[in-house]
């Protein structure tokens, strides 16, 4: 299977009114699961997001059968060659948002939405005057690659960041504003909040990171690192011009791309680290998730209580050090 090939990955969304997100989900999970689909899709009141993978005949199928129902004739697929399933499983997921962003008041983006930018559009205005770029991702996606000098809102979930740009409103209200995300969804939202927030010039990435990197033009000039994305590859390249590392392992501060989770499954915290101190610091962010009796770390590679205390003596800790 090494190299082949013939696996898809789909991004897509559509914001467009369901009747019954419940009823729905369960007859969309029947049918991905039958068509032998993986990945996770949300369908709510405003519509559909999701991402899922399949053999080139399985999402051609899905697409297919999507375009044939007029809700969502217009839906955009992003699509990306892949050499096997992304996904262990197939959720359909009824929620009450789209994107978790629990604003006061809820912007439909039929209504209210930032310009639409193409790729060549959104690589010309960023190296405009009086221009400031804002990432409308999280920071642990920010960190691993981001478009070169753009504004990374130190925010752990979407619903953050209205308050985030609240407390920073001087810096921005004159300015030009471009804001961009993976697909594209989270910009539809957050965009037509800036408006309603009072910015004038707000502007979006039209298809988001993913389309950018795949635009003939640009061809993801300007991009530094990598795009995270929510499935098993953790991240796509972006640019073809350059690649330029912006990650940084969490340990050591040298340039690294590989994220992990954190061994102590009470933390999860992802973190970009090399693979030797994945080995060295038992892959736990702290000296508490090191040593944490449920360190999957330490049972993946059955350590014994001697290596453990070996590995922490080593990196200057102790198992009798205070957690
Ligand atoms: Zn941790």
């Amino acid at each position: 299977m090494e190299g082949n090939m013939e696996y898809e990955v789909l991004l897509y969304y559509h914001y467009v009114h369901i009747e019954d997100p419940e009823g729905y989900a369960a007859e969309h999970l029947k049918f991905c699961k039958d068509l032998g689909l993986k990945g996770r899709i949300l369908v709510a009141h405003e519509g559909i997001n999701g991402t899922v993978s399949g053999t080139k005949e399985q999402t051609k199928a899905y697409m297919d059968m999507m375009h044939g129902d007029s809700r969502f004739a217009d839906m955009v697929f992003k699509i990306d060659a892949h050499n096997g399933h992304a996904f262990k499983k197939m959720h359909v997921r009824p929620r009450k948002e789209l994107v978790t962003f629990r604003l006061e008041n809820d912007i439909d983006p039929h209504e209210v939405t930032g310009n639409y930018l193409s790729p060549k559009e959104f690589y010309e205005a960023m190296q405009e005057e009086d221009t400031v770029v804002i990432d409308a991702r999280n920071d642990y996606e920010y960190d691993l690659g981001h478009f070169r000098g753009a504004v990374r809102p130190d925010i752990k979930t979407f619903r953050e960041l209205p308050n985030w740009i609240r407390k920073h409103k001087d810096e921005f209200k004159d300015k030009k504003i471009l804001t961009y995300c993976t697909g594209g969804i989270r910009c539809e939202k957050f965009s037509g909040w800036l408006k309603e927030e009072g910015f004038e010039d707000v502007n979006q990435l039209h298809g988001g990171i993913v389309t950018y990197g795949k635009d003939p033009e640009v061809q993801g000039e300007l991009w530094d690192g990598k795009c995270y994305v929510f499935d098993e590859r953790i991240s796509v390249p972006i640019n073809r011009k350059e690649h330029v590392v912006v990650g940084v392992d969490y340990f050591d501060g040298e340039p690294c791309e590989r994220y992990v989770n954190c061994a102590n499954p009470e933390c999860n915290k992802q973190i970009l680290c090399s693979e030797e101190n994945e080995h060295k610091y038992l892959r736990g962010c702290t000296h508490e998730c090191r040593v944490s009796a449920r360190n999957l770390y330490v049972k993946e590679h059955e350590l014994s209580e001697a290596e453990v205390e070996t590995r922490l003596e080593a990196i200057g800790e102790s198992l009798k050090m205070k957690a």
